[in-house]
């Protein structure tokens, strides 16, 4: 009588095998990622690539992180023998150079950002010494560079 007791005890019961049963089912139907937390968003513009098959650890730093570069550029910059000129202001010199994901950005002393697709990262490497500091943010280097 105790040995049959205890072995029902030990043995799964009709619903837990069939549960078992249909979890196994379940586990190979179902698409990786379902029943997971959703991955952050990632604050890349649309037309970026993006790196969506590594987890978030993995992924490269976004653009607010570290994945550009800048520099100042005090005196007025001649591309192509034409003086730049912010759009929005008019400013021609005090510039800071961004570059950041093979794109080259200018920003005003005034905070006007304007693309500039007549240079690019190769011209910015040639023209920018080796990075005296690194920062977090966009916003802290703007500091570190008295913006
Ligand atoms: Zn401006």
């Amino acid at each position: 009588m105790f040995r049959r007791i205890r072995r029902r005890a030990m043995e799964p019961t009709e619903a837990q095998r069939e549960f078992a049963e249909l979890h196994a089912q379940l586990q190979g139907q179902l698409p990786p990622g379902v029943g997971e937390p959703a991955p952050e968003p990632e604050p890349t513009p649309p037309t970026a690539v993006v790196d969506d098959f590594l987890p978030p650890e993995l992924r490269v730093p976004s653009h607010d992180q570290v994945e550009g570069k800048m520099m100042p550029w005090s005196q007025p910059l001649v591309l192509d023998g034409e003086m730049v000129v912010c759009v929005e202001c008019g400013a021609y010199r005090a510039w800071l150079i961004l570059a950041t994901r093979g794109e080259i950005w200018l920003r005003c002393r005034a905070g006007h950002h304007q693309r500039e697709t007549r240079i690019d990262t190769a011209w910015y490497n040639r023209h920018s010494g080796p990075a005296d500091a690194t920062h977090a943010t966009f916003e802290d280097c703007l500091r570190h560079l008295g913006r």
